[in-house]
């Protein structure tokens, strides 16, 4: 199967900070996460992008948080310089290679303003996590692609195997 992977947990030094989150080298992860994922890659066609740097921004760049979640979308920066539009352009451009390749299925960061699927800093800078998606994660679920975080290995390898035991 065909599965689009955030570049930093595979070990790509797209983050804000120039740093990765690879999956492989971080302590929050058991030795079978680990082992679940590598087989992950192992077994897929996995296709590594970061929406951010897709959608024109530099590494490194300053930290930003969604200001606003819901239209008119709001993304800043902690300098306060408006990226929205950077977001907005990384979300299409990874929705459009979804589409163009046919991929179903996404494994994105965690807690990022453009990856994460199930939570986001609250905006104010202040290490908060709220209810919420990136923009990204948003796009990709409107559009019925499932999404899934890297805590959430254990649902996507037994996802992936299900749909390898109905082929
Ligand atoms: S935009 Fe996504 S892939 Fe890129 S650094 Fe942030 S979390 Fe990782």
């Amino acid at each position: 199967m065909k599965i689009l992977i955030s570049s930093c947990l595979l070990g790509e030094d797209v983050r804000y900070d120039g740093a990765n989150s690879a999956i492989a080298y971080t302590n929050s992860f058991t030795f079978s996460e680990k082992e679940k994922f590598m087989d992950i890659l192992c077994e897929n066609e996995i296709y590594s992008f970061c929406p951010e740097v897709s959608g024109g921004l530099s590494i490194p760049r300053a930290p930003a948080e969604i200001i606003s979640a819901k239209k008119p979308f709001m993304v800043k920066n902690e300098k306060g310089e408006d990226v929205t539009v950077n977001f907005l352009l990384g979300a299409k451009n990874t929705l459009d290679l979804c589409l163009s390749e046919n991929i179903k299925v996404v494994l994105l960061k965690s807690n990022s303003p453009s990856c994460g699927n199930e939570k986001i800093y609250d905006g104010t800078f202040s290490g908060k996590l709220v209810e919420g998606e990136g923009l990204t994660a948003k796009l990709l679920l409107e559009n019925g692609i499932l999404v899934f975080n890297e805590f959430q290995i254990n649902e996507l390898y037994s996802f992936l195997k299900k749909c390898n035991k109905s082929k």
